[in-house]
């Protein structure tokens, strides 16, 4: 009876400790999940709230987001889909279901694979507000400014030939600090983006479409001039991702680099100043 009190006792200290840990502390948090082959970024704003960009190619976000979630809290203020393909969404059904997610944004292009089609019935019958990109409307949330800059509107209901240059990429701007999450985009949308003349200089950059050969152009790179790229790739995947001429052309810019297969998940803190 005594041993039993005492693995309480320590099972009870050890989830107080934990969520004592996850307390909010006025700073934004970032986790690069390791998901394998897929992306998945995870953001913990200053007062606690969370917001999740894509869902990785397997079910392991729901096990990153237990992690990095309090036990009392089901709550994800913002979902970003990026694009429908498998390596970034392939978990977030399962996450509807899990967590009560406020809002999601979406790129407005079509597809029909068919876990792209539960993740929108989820979607409806939960009946989760839909955001679609919009180049006049920034997103805020606790200090944190969310500037959709990629695809234009007038995509809504394509169904676009590659759904790697309709990505979501997002600026997101915290005190001095600015992540560009960049999606799967390829040279094409780069450089569509960078014709557009909006404003995409960041401090760290996630590497588009998982450090391709056909993204990450030296044009794009200079205009951005990220002081930190972050790759999220499978370890020895099939694809080749990050490619190595796409790793020479970061070494040659003094862009340093941090990768998932490297490091496994990848944590950063902001104080917004
Ligand atoms: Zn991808």
């Amino acid at each position: 009876m005594k041993n039993i009190f005492i693995i309480f006792l320590c099972a009870s200290l050890l989830l107080c400790a934990r969520e004592i840990s996850l307390l909010p502390d006025g700073k934004m948090h970032l986790y690069i999940l390791d998901v394998d082959q897929g992306d998945s970024f995870f953001v913990v704003t200053p007062q606690g709230k969370h917001i999740l960009i894509d869902g990785g190619p397997n079910l392991s976000t729901l096990e990153h987001l237990g992690k990095y979630m309090s036990f009392f809290d089901r709550d994800i203020e913002l979902v970003i889909v990026t694009h429908p393909d498998a390596d970034h969404i392939t978990s977030l059904p399962n996450v509807l279901h899990r967590y009560t997610v406020n809002n999601i944004l979406l790129s407005g292009a079509l597809h029909t694979s068919g876990r792209y089609q539960e993740l929108l019935d989820t979607i409806s019958q939960k009946e989760i507000s839909v955001l679609l990109p919009s180049p006049t409307q920034d997103i805020l949330i606790d200090g944190i400014t969310l500037d959709i800059i990629w695809p234009p509107p007038n995509i809504v209901g394509l169904h676009p030939s590659s759904q790697n240059n309709f990505s979501i990429v997002t600026r997101m701007m915290f005190g001095n600090d600015t992540i560009l999450f960049t999606g799967d985009i390829e040279e094409e949308a780069e450089q569509l983006i960078l014709a557009s003349g909006v404003n995409v200089r960041s401090t760290i950059m996630t590497a588009p479409h998982h450090g391709s050969r056909t993204s990450s152009s030296t044009g794009f790179l200079l205009e951005v001039n990220p002081d930190l790229i972050l790759i999220s790739a499978g370890k020895d995947n099939r694809y080749g991702h990050p490619h190595g001429d796409v790793l020479d052309r970061y070494t040659s810019l003094n862009i340093p680099i941090k990768t998932t297969p490297s490091l496994g998940t990848i944590s950063m803190k902001f104080d917004g100043v």
